[in-house]
C-alpha cells in the first residue's frame, strides 16, 4: 500500500482526487479540527503567541463578569444543581477567570458541574493546566470534557462559548439568474435548486485548490430557503448547518430543564448576503485556501438565522448586544473601580487599556455582540429585558 501523504494538504488533494470536490463545510472542518493536523488540533492559535488574541485572553475582567451573569442566572433558577459548560474553552482562561469568582459563592460551588466541550487534544491539555492552577474550583466540583453538546450532563443547563460559533463550518452559495437556472432548451428547471450554485473545494488544473461552483445535487438545505428573498443573483450566501444543530441540541433540552446560553462574537443582526469567509496566517489575512491546517478560518454569525432557528424551536432569543454596553451593563466600570484600588502603577495602565479594547466601539466593542437563547419561559438573563 502506498504511504498515507503526511500534510494536510496532500490528503484534502489526495481525497479531492479520488471523489471529487469538497464542500467549503467539509474543507474547513478537516483544515481547523482534523484530529492530526487540524489548526486547532496542531498548534497554539489563541493568545499573544497565536495568530490571534481574544476577549478573556485581553482582559481577566471578562471572565469574571461572565461568572458574575452565570451566578444571577443560576439564582433566578432558584440554585438548584446546574451545569455550566463552555463551549470551544480554547487556553482555558476564561473559565479559569470564571472559576475564581465562582468559588466565592459556596453554595455554587456544592450544586455545580463544569464540562468543557473541545475537540482539540492540544486545548483539552492547555485547559486541564489551567483549571489545576491554585485558588480556582474546590476539588469536590465535577469536572468533564466532551467532544459534543449531545453529551453534556443531563440538568440544568448553562453554555457560554466566546468566539466559537465563528469557527463552525460554513457552506457558501450563489445565487444564480433564473435564465442561468434554466434547462438548455429554455424551459426553467422546476426544482428551486436551480437558483443556487455551491461553492466547492476543487483542484485546477495545476493541482492547486481552487473553488469551483456547482449545481446543487438534491434539494436546497433549509437553511437557504430565507435567502430566495435576501439575494440577488450573482451573490454569495452563507449557512451554517453545524450552527442549526446546536441549536437544536439546546431546544431539546431546554424541553426538560432550564437552559441559558450565552454566546459572544462577530456577525450581522440580520442575514444578508456577502462572502465572509477569512483566513489569518500568521497574523495577516491570506486566501482560505493558501494554508490548510495552517491558519485560521472563520466566517462571521448570522444573528438572524439563528434567532429565527430558536424561536421555531420554542427558545426566546435576547440580542445581539454590542459586547461593550453588555460588559458596562454587567458592572464593568464597578469592577474596574475594584481593581484598580489594589493595582500598582503598571498593573493599571494594562488594566485600562485590556477593558479599553474590550468595550472601545472602535476595537471590540461593536464588532462583538452578546446574544443569548433561554428557554421559553425562563425569566429574562441579565442585562435583557423580557422581549
Ligand atoms: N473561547 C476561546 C477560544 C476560541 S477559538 C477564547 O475566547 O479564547 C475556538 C475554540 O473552539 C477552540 O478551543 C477550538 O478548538 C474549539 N472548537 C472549534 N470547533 C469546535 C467544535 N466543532 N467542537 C468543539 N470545539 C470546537
Amino acid at each position: 500500500m502506498p504511504p498515507e501523504p503526511s500534510s494536510l494538504a496532500a490528503r484534502l488533494k489526495a481525497q479531492i482526487a479520488a471523489h471529487g470536490p469538497l464542500s467549503l463545510a467539509d474543507y474547513m472542518q478537516a483544515c481547523l479540527s482534523d484530529a492530526r493536523a487540524g489548526y486547532y488540533a496542531a498548534h497554539q492559535p489563541i493568545g499573544g503567541a497565536g495568530d490571534f488574541i481574544t476577549a478573556p485572553e485581553i482582559s481577566q475582567v471578562f471572565g469574571e463578569l461572565i461568572a458574575l451573569w452565570v451566578v444571577a442566572v443560576w439564582q433566578s433558577w432558584g440554585e438548584g444543581e446546574v451545569c455550566i459548560a463552555e463551549l470551544g474553552p480554547g487556553r482555558g482562561t476564561l473559565i479559569s477567570d470564571a472559576s475564581r469568582i465562582w468559588r466565592r459563592f459556596p453554595g455554587l460551588c456544592r450544586k455545580l458541574s463544569l464540562a468543557l466541550v473541545e475537540t482539540s487534544p492540544a486545548l483539552k491539555d492547555a485547559q486541564a493546566k489551567a483549571l489545576a492552577a491554585p485558588g480556582l474550583l474546590p476539588p469536590t466540583v465535577d469536572l468533564s470534557w466532551h467532544d459534543d453538546v449531545a453529551a453534556l450532563p443531563d440538568r440544568p443547563l448553562i453554555v457560554l462559548a466566546n468566539e466559537f460559533l465563528d469557527a463552525l463550518p460554513i457552506r457558501q452559495f450563489r445565487r444564480q439568474s433564473d435564465q442561468a437556472a434554466s434547462e438548455p432548451d429554455g424551459r426553467k428547471s422546476g426544482a428551486r435548486a436551480g437558483h443556487w450554485r455551491e461553492r466547492m473545494v476543487s483542484l485546477n488544473e495545476a493541482g492547486a485548490f481552487a473553488f469551483i461552483e456547482q449545481p446543487l445535487d438534491g434539494a436546497p438545505p433549509k437553511e437557504l430557503a430565507p435567502f430566495e428573498a435576501l439575494a440577488e443573483e450573482g451573490e454569495i450566501v452563507e449557512i451554517r448547518s453545524a450552527l442549526t444543530a446546536l441549536v437544536e441540541a439546546l431546544a431539546s433540552r431546554a424541553a426538560a430543564h432550564p437552559l441559558a446560553a450565552l454566546f459572544i462574537d462577530y456577525g450581522a443582526e440580520r442575514s444578508g448576503p456577502g462572502d465572509t469567509l477569512q483566513s489569518v496566517f500568521r497574523h495577516h489575512f491570506a486566501s482560505p485556501l493558501a494554508h490548510p491546517g495552517e491558519a485560521d478560518l472563520t466566517a462571521h454569525v448570522d444573528f438572524e438565522a439563528m434567532r429565527n432557528q430558536a424561536e421555531n424551536r420554542s427558545l426566546s432569543a435576547y440580542g445581539p448586544m454590542p459586547q461593550g454596553e453588555f460588559l458596562l451593563k454587567l458592572g464593568l466600570a464597578e469592577r474596574q473601580a475594584q481593581l484598580l484600588k489594589a493595582a500598582t502603577a503598571e498593573q493599571t495602565a494594562m488594566l485600562v487599556s485590556g477593558i479599553n479594547r474590550l468595550i472601545d466601539p472602535q476595537q471590540m466593542g461593536l464588532l462583538f455582540k452578546a446574544f443569548v437563547l433561554t428557554g421559553r419561559d425562563a425569566p429574562a438573563p441579565p442585562p435583557f429585558e423580557t422581549p
